[in-house]
């Protein structure tokens, strides 16, 4: 069953989405060779905490931090550890808060120092494939409209789609009806209807769509160990329009100054 919210409803789930979204900037500040993947995650719970709300992950299925971590060809569910980020790495961060009894959840994915530029075409088309999916997130069309966009525009530059895991609704649960596959058929799939709010997180391979689970049940990784990229948005469907209830404002901030500080 799907829960269509209220506006007041939609209004706090944007109140947490946005605090996921200061989270992973000030992740950000933090992120550079050397760090451990474990030091990101303290710096979230801590943050996340301060601002009077609970990681969201945390304990979610069993999972053990408030962040997945994925590096390279970690495509998402990395578990925070030991491992130091590296010069070169693509590291994707998802995040997740509830705070008003509603969950906020977006990721973002971030060069370690320069990565190839393979890796940062991978990195802005996947990105940019999120927002053709916000885009064609219109009410009145389906999730196979927004799959549709997503795939045939990460398939033109021959990447592939993740189709082992896919985006949701959101609300007091963090994983609700319907599935948003990042791929699919216009026309198909369920209506976008005023009231539903989804998460779309395109997850784009470089190399091929096949992925494997690590031991540990968690972590999901290209099964030919080439990179992974993941972006996420919040968004609430209106009536007459849609709009993204998360903001990457802030994490473009701090790696916009980060930039100035090299130059
Ligand atoms: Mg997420
Ligand atoms: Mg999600």
């Amino acid at each position: 069953m799907i829960y269509y919210k209220t506006d007041e409803e939609i209004e706090l789930i944007r109140i947490s989405s946005l605090l996921v979204g200061k989270t992973l900037a000030e992740v950000a500040r933090h992120i550079r060779p050397g760090v451990t993947t474990e030091e990101l995650d303290k710096v979230a719970e801590t943050f996340i905490r301060d601002h009077g709300a609970v990681p969201g992950f945390k304990g979610y299925g069993g999972f053990p931090a408030t962040l997945c971590i994925s590096v390279n060809e970690v495509v998402v569910h990395g578990i925070p550890g030991k491992q130091a980020l590296k010069d070169g790495d693509l590291v994707s961060v998802d995040c997740g808060v509830i705070l008003n009894g509603f969950y906020g959840d977006s990721a973002y994915s971030f060069a370690v120092g320069e990565v190839t530029e393979e890796v940062r075409l991978l990195m802005d088309r996947t990105k940019e494939s999120l927002y053709l999916g916000i885009k064609a997130a219109q009410p009145g069309k389906r999730t196979g409209d927004i799959g549709y966009e997503i795939q045939t525009y990460v398939e033109s530059f021959g990447y592939s789609v993740v189709r082992d895991l896919v985006g949701h609704g959101l609300g007091r649960h963090l994983h609700e009806k319907p599935e948003v596959p990042n791929f699919g058929k216009r026309g198909a799939g369920t209506m976008l209807q005023p009231g539903l709010v989804i998460c779309i997180e395109p997850m784009i391979n470089l190399g091929r769509r096949q992925v494997v689970q690590e031991r540990d049940g968690w972590t999901i990784r290209t099964a030919d160990r080439r990179p992974s990229a993941h972006y996420e948005h919040a968004i609430a469907i209106r009536e007459g329009k849609t709009e993204i209830l998360s903001s990457f404002d802030e994490i473009e901030k701090v790696l916009e100054s980060q930039k100035q500080t090299l130059n």
